[in-house]
Formats: structure tokens, sequence, C-alpha cells
């Protein structure tokens, strides 16, 4: 299939279970950016089969724990764009897990997706 994410070679798999992967983002928005993408074809969370979202859970939980050790992070942004209008540009599954540091945010600004949605509207 003329995929990006149907068609990411193994190598490039940081964690992965029955389900689902995870790989660096290639353009990352802070250190350690990574990307859940799912194994089968679909377009946003609203089609996780109800077997997928325990998969779903434990990769989380698998990649969180590898960015922990990687990176020791302070904090996570989850993120997840569902359609062209809410500013998905690949059209197979994937969740955006956004490790956050104390000193990434200099102005100490609150409210994390919610302020950041805000600022671009
Ligand atoms: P979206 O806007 O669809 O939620 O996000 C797509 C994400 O995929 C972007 O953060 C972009 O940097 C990332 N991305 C796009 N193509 C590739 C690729 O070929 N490899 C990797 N590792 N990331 C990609
Ligand atoms: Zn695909």
């Amino acid at each position: 299939m003329n995929c990006i994410f149907c068609n990411i070679p193994p190598e490039a798999y940081v964690v992965e279970n029955t389900h689902f992967f995870a790989i660096k983002d290639r353009a990352p928005v802070t250190k350690g950016h990574a990307l859940i993408i799912s194994k089968r074809h679909f377009q946003t969370f609203f089609e996780v089969s109800p077997e997928e979202i325990l998969y779903l859970r434990e990769i989380v939980l698998l990649l969180k724990a590898a960015l922990d050790d990687e990176f020791q992070p302070e904090g996570f942004n989850l993120g997840m764009n569902c359609g062209r209008h809410a500013g998905q540009t690949i059209f197979h599954f994937h969740l955006h897990i956004i490790p956050r540091y104390a000193d990434d945010n200099p102005d100490e600004k609150t409210g994390g997706l919610r302020e950041y949605i805000q600022d671009i509207l």
C-alpha cells in the first residue's frame, strides 16, 4: 500500500508488540519525540478495536519506560491529530508521545496542548 507508515522497516522500531510499534519522529519537537503506530492500516483512534486498545496501553507504557531510561523527561504530552482539520497529515493511526523537560518551557506557561492549540487558532 502507498502509505509511509505501512512501510516502516522493523529495524526502525524502538519498541513493538502484537499490534503496535514505536519509532522516533523524523522531526522531533522535543528530545525523544516518538510515534506509536498501528501495524494494521486504519486512520484514527476511533477505529481501534477492543483487542488493540489493550495493546495500545501496553506499548504506551513500554515506550514511556524506554524514554524515561534514555532521556529522563519530567513530563509528557500525548497527542493525536484525528482528521485533516485536526492537523493529521499521515492518514494511518499514530499517537505522538512527546517528552517534556523543566527547561523546555522557560515562560512557565500552563495548559499544555490546550494552550498550543489556542496559540494557533
Ligand atoms: P501528524 O501531523 O499526521 O499527526 O504527524 C505526522 C508525524 O509523522 C509528524 O510529526 C512527522 O514529523 C512524522 N513523520 C512523517 N513522515 C515520517 C517518516 O517517514 N519517518 C518518521 N520517523 N516520522 C515521520
Ligand atoms: Zn498505512
